[in-house]
């Protein structure tokens, strides 16, 4: 048996918990995001992952961090998570094209990367419930850039002892995410499109999370909230997983040797995906740089360059959406980790950011960081990226992932740096695809969605999703909106209190 870790608050406020207390809190009571003592290393060889399943490597990563979930309980939840509902029995297939090799996350129920941990924390969650003797009824609170909230409303849909409510900036997400999140089915779902952006739908949600009053309220009527945001670390648990496996991959297909160095490119928003891949490294993978790709809204490219983190700047909409972000919430947990776990030090910079919009990091907190470079792909960027990979080798990325290898490559071509890179590809480019064949075949005109998508079909010769498919003539189910100061009262309207 190894060590319980237990988990704390990045703002000092709690600590002591186990990983089950703290998947079912979500977000700690003084807004601070919840972390391990320390970042376990993996107890298994990379030659013994390198011959290994995606369940299995789930296995070896996930029984590190989460240490009172016992080896029956964990298995279920992977062998639940990771089934048929992927298109693929590799899971997170890796696919070398243009000298680099993209991951496909985006195999899951709803063709994004939120599917690799959304499918398993419905598990997770209701494990976490039955080992705390939770009586209440589990209220999934949920601010989505677009593929959050599909994804967890996919995993939780019907899941006995559970509610969900997902909350989307209106005009702000593709017109498929869209139609995914209102067609959704569920007696216990609720989509809410509010008028304003994703900063201001999460924003309103740690709010209500921060609400004691609320809390209470709910409490008496059997009710209490939990987080399917990245915030929650059983998000970031499983997306650990395809980078060790992305490693190990690399090296069963003689691609690279045991213990050399890769790159990883990782096209970000909350930082949830690559503080995974961070996790990672610090697992052992033999990961050099990580390189955080942005959008127009780069404000993390900014902090990596200048150290002063501002988002106090124009809300750019672009055709990554999912990108669509200035608060960027899972870097307040390289933020504590860079200040030596100093919790007062990090607290004190939230509330810079919280009160003026920003904050600076200090030189040994830089120095800490000296594993990240950022860049950013501007719209133009983007889609000449996605028409190149198209030329030159007939995949077709989506914008998302337009942004990570157009990247990549002027990271590759200013550094002259070789090392083998995993970009990690986030969405199927159906989920985008109006803004992928534009890419590709410049202006549509107005021709409708559907015929975008055959015609997408016709030119990547991929099969068209059955989440696409599925949309095509689902009703819709969902109409309701709100302004971002009225969603407290949304929920407590949802749940009849
Ligand atoms: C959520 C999302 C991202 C950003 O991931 P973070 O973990 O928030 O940084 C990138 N691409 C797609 C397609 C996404 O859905």
């Amino acid at each position: 048996m190894h060590m319980k870790l237990s988990y704390q608050s990045t703002r000092g406020g709690e600590s002591g918990l186990t990983a089950s207390q703290a998947i079912l809190k979500g977000l700690a009571d003084d807004g601070g995001l919840f972390m391990p003592t320390e970042i376990p290393k993996l107890d298994v060889s990379m030659e013994k992952l390198a011959g290994m399943t995606y369940q299995e490597t789930a296995y070896q990563v996930m029984k590190q961090f989460l240490t009172d979930f016992t080896e029956e309980e964990l298995r279920y939840c992977i062998d639940h998570a990771y089934d048929s509902k992927f298109d693929t029995e590799e899971i997170a297939p890796l696919v070398k094209a243009d000298g680099a090799y993209y991951l496909e996350l985006f195999h899951g129920n709803t063709i994004a990367f939120k599917d690799m941990a959304l499918s398993i924390l419905p598990y997770l969650m209701t494990t976490s419930a039955k080992k705390n003797h939770i009586k209440n009824e589990i209220v999934i609170l949920t601010a989505t850039s677009g593929d959050t909230g599909k994804a967890a409303m996919a995993g939780f849909a019907d899941v006995p002892g559970t509610r969900i409510i997902v909350f989307y900036p209106k005009g702000g997400v593709s017109k498929v995410q869209e139609l995914q999140m209102v067609t959704q089915k569920g007696e216990n779902t609720a989509v809410v499109a509010i008028h304003g952006n994703f900063d201001d739908a999460q924003t309103g949600v740690k709010k209500i999370f921060g609400d004691k009053e609320f809390a209470k309220k709910l409490d008496e009527k059997g009710f209490q909230l939990s987080s399917a945001n990245s915030i929650n670390i059983g998000r970031l648990v499983p997306q650990v997983v395809y980078y060790v496996y992305a490693y190990a991959k690399l090296l069963e297909n003689g691609e690279i040797t045991d213990g050399q160095e890769i790159d990883v490119v990782v096209p970000t928003g909350n930082f949830g995906n690559i503080l995974a891949a961070y996790f990672a490294k610090q697992m052992g993978v033999p990961i050099k740089t990580l390189i955080c790709a942005s959008n127009e809204n780069k404000v993390l490219y900014d902090f990596f360059e200048t150290g002063v983190y501002d988002r106090k700047r124009e809300f750019i909409l672009t055709s990554s959406p999912s990108m669509d972000i200035l608060i960027s919430s899972n870097l307040e947990r390289l933020i504590y980790l860079s200040t030596g776990c100093d919790a007062a030090a990090n607290k004190a910079l939230m509330e810079d950011l919280s009160a003026e919009g920003a904050y600076q990091a200090t030189a040994e907190m830089r120095a800490f960081m000296k594993d990240f470079t950022g860049g950013y792909a501007a719209e133009d960027q983007n889609a000449a990226e996605i028409r190149k990979v198209y030329e030159d080798t007939g995949y077709v990325i989506d914008t998302h992932t337009g942004v990570a290898s157009a990247v990549y490559r002027a990271y590759k071509e200013r550094t002259k740096d070789e090392t083998p890179t995993v970009i990690a590809s986030t969405a199927s480019p159906y989920k985008f695809s109006h803004s992928v064949l534009e890419a590709i075949k410049g202006d549509l005109g107005d021709a409708d969605e559907f015929a975008i998508i055959d015609r997408l079909a016709e030119i990547s010769g991929v099969k068209i999703p059955a989440a696409v498919e599925e949309i095509r003539s689902a009703q819709v189910r969902h109409s309701r909106e709100c302004d971002g100061a009225d969603m407290e009262k949304t929920v407590a309207e949802i749940l009849g209190l």
